[in-house]
């Protein structure tokens, strides 16, 4: 019988308050599919979202887009949140906030706020963000979030393209005021399997990162906590994605769908549940989208019989779906997987790449209601 972890609370919360964003990041990890503006939740039914979530136990509220602040209702909706009783962190690409802005949201209640950055230099950084003079603007940002005392993360997504500068991107964090600095490397469905070629790094970096990473944490030790997310495809193990499926925290789209994870929304034979329509407990505690990959009953061989079955729960199911068409697959990430060869092949097609981005791009929409 699965052991599913429906009786534990979420502890967090994701909110895609939109789609909608200035940049355009060939890793994007909205769906290839992006919601229209017109669809986006109003107001108040984040304002409801919020008060299930709390009264389910969530604790923290991640709200991200697309670019958030594309909503010109976002003061409004974090003061709904921080009414709610949750810990807000805004998760921003740092591009359309001023510091007006920026202060009508710490009035509001935002407790924290997380910065993207595309790489240590303004031509790279604009080159993969799609946008000119982009990463200028986050460095300008980012000073506003200091002068408005709030705590500051950065973030960056690593890949082959600027994995190179990494104790450069570790300097700029520094240098920004980060107290805290997440590195992750590129999660490949979606956009940024279209650009896998041009993303996967090789192994040398990887290994130079590691080491970077390993020196970088003590000699910063009270300065800046660097948190590393390792990659897959170099991997023999995969990670417990999500710590688990429906395991600890829900992810609500522009439009209201309720997901396990922010790339379920590509996994076909799924009807995920919309929270116009059914309560956020009803959703994580008995929908068929929380507890199809919940525990372990779902699992094929050779996950089915593993001793890793409870730590890593069969790996992630988008990356499964992506490399084998099957999203019940064993994750190929594991070397124990008969797909796993995916992987190899992948990397050779990667070091052969140009290098050419793919970007995301939006459909013209109509103009959002928020
Ligand atoms: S990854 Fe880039 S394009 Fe996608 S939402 Fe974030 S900043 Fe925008
Ligand atoms: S076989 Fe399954 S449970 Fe075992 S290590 Fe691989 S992915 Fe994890």
């Amino acid at each position: 019988m699965a052991m599913t972890s429906a009786a534990n609370p979420p502890l967090g919360l994701l909110a895609e308050l939109t789609h909608r964003c200035p940049l355009r990041c060939p890793y994007c990890s909205n769906p290839t599919e992006l919601e229209q503006a017109a669809q986006e939740l109003s107001t108040a039914e984040w304002g409801r979202v919020f008060r299930e979530a709390a009264a389910l136990g969530v604790l923290q509220l991640h709200v991200s887009g697309g670019e958030p602040a594309a909503r010109r209702d976002l003061e409004a909706i974090i003061a709904h949140a921080s009414e709610a009783g949750l810990y807000t962190n805004l998760i921003t690409s740092g591009v359309s906030l001023d510091a007006r802005r920026l202060a009508a949201l710490a009035e509001a209640g935002l407790d924290h706020v997380q910065l993207s950055i595309q790489a240590a230099d303004a031509a790279t950084g604009d080159r993969i963000g799609g946008m000119p003079g982009g990463h200028n603007r986050k460095l300008a940002f980012a000073q506003l979030v200091r002068e408005a005392g709030l705590p500051l993360t950065v973030n960056a997504v690593l890949h082959r393209q600027n994995l190179d500068a990494l104790p450069e991107m570790i300097e700029l964090a520094l240098a920004l005021g980060a107290g805290r600095l997440e590195l992750a490397h590129v999660q490949y469905h979606g956009w940024a399997y279209r650009n896998r070629a041009a993303l996967l790094p090789s192994r040398a970096q990887l290994d130079a990162a590691t080491t970077t990473i390993a020196a970088a944490r003590p000699a910063l030790r009270g300065r800046l906590v660097i948190d590393d997310v390792a990659p897959d495809y170099h991997a023999q193990r995969p990670k417990a994605c999500m710590g688990g499926w429906g395991s600890s925290i829900l992810v609500v789209t522009p439009s209201g769908k309720v997901l396990p994870c922010h790339a379920a929304a590509g996994l076909p034979g799924f009807d995920f549940p919309d929270v116009r329509t059914t309560s956020l407990r009803e959703i994580w505690q008995h929908s068929d989208a929380f507890n199809r990959f919940r525990g372990t009953s779902w699992m094929p061989e050779p996950c089915r019989g593993c001793e890793r079955r409870e730590k890593d729960w069969g790996g992630c199911r988008c990356q499964a779906f992506a490399l084998t068409g099957d999203a019940a697959a064993t994750d190929p990430a594991c070397a124990l997987s008969p797909h796993h060869a995916l992987l190899q092949s992948a990397l050779e097609e990667a070091a052969a790449s140009d290098g050419a981005f793919q970007y995301r791009e939006m459909r013209r929409q109509p103009a959002a209601a928020g």
